[in-house]
């Protein structure tokens, strides 16, 4: 990636901005002080600004709050995505960890750091993710054991891992599983015949979305949440 754009997209700035920034001899590149807007830098690269250092490649992981009625994806072409949310500066390169349906909200992770998100999502780690869930119907005690042993779904020929199911209230449960297939927890309360109203994820793993962050808001995660999530 060209320095300016670097720059740009790091400090939220214009690429005139980031030229003048490089005039004033402001911002060296492995020691050098950098002159040229189209030197361009790689994930190895040391930058630093002011005495501040930018390295090109520092992982960044993001909790959100996913609000309904955006999409958990990068680009969408009707909808508002989850990367709309996020300040210019913050975008570059992050991934979505786990997606949540278009009307799901909650705990939404995002991270350029692929090897993380790689064992998150790893389905011999068994790591819980856990949901809140409001039906049209009332629950009844049968849902538990079914959750249980796990539903053949046809469409992908596969039985689903056991899945915890706690009845909070008559319409409210709270659903633990350890993978993600498409709609489950919809597909898992249809064998009911009892439509979600809503669903919200909670927690992953040892990280529980943060209550302070309303719909749409998001925060970097502290060094111990990233290791302490597994
Ligand atoms: N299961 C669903 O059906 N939707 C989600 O968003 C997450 C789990």
């Amino acid at each position: 990636m060209r320095i300016d754009r670097f720059m740009s997209l790091r400090l939220s700035i214009n690429r005139r901005d980031v030229k003048r920034l490089l005039a004033q001899k402001r911002i060296t590149i492995d020691g050098v002080i950098a002159e040229d807007t189209q030197q361009v830098i790689d994930e190895f690269s040391h930058v630093v600004f002011d005495g501040r250092e930018l390295q090109a490649n520092t992982p960044r992981y993001i909790m959100m709050h996913k609000p309904i009625g955006v999409v958990s994806a990068t680009k969408d072409q009707q909808h508002q995505t989850v990367i709309d949310l996020l300040s210019t500066s913050q975008r570059e390169g992050l991934h979505i960890v786990g997606r949540l349906d278009l009307n799901s909200s909650g705990l939404l992770l995002l991270t350029n750091d692929s090897r993380w998100s790689k064992r998150l999502m790893a389905p011999d780690k068994e790591i819980a993710k856990v949901y809140r869930v409001t039906l049209e119907h009332p629950l009844t005690e049968e849902y538990i054991p079914a959750f249980a042993k796990g539903m053949y779904f046809e469409y992908e020929d596969i039985t689903t891992r056991p899945a915890k199911l706690n009845i909070i209230s008559e319409y409210v449960a709270e659903v633990s599983l350890v993978e993600g297939r498409y709609h489950q927890i919809k597909r898992m309360f249809g064998r009911f015949r009892n439509p979600v109203l809503a669903l919200h994820r909670t927690s992953i793993g040892g990280l529980s979305l943060d209550t302070s962050l309303l719909p749409g808001a998001s925060r970097s995660l502290s060094g111990e949440e990233v290791d302490n999530i597994f």
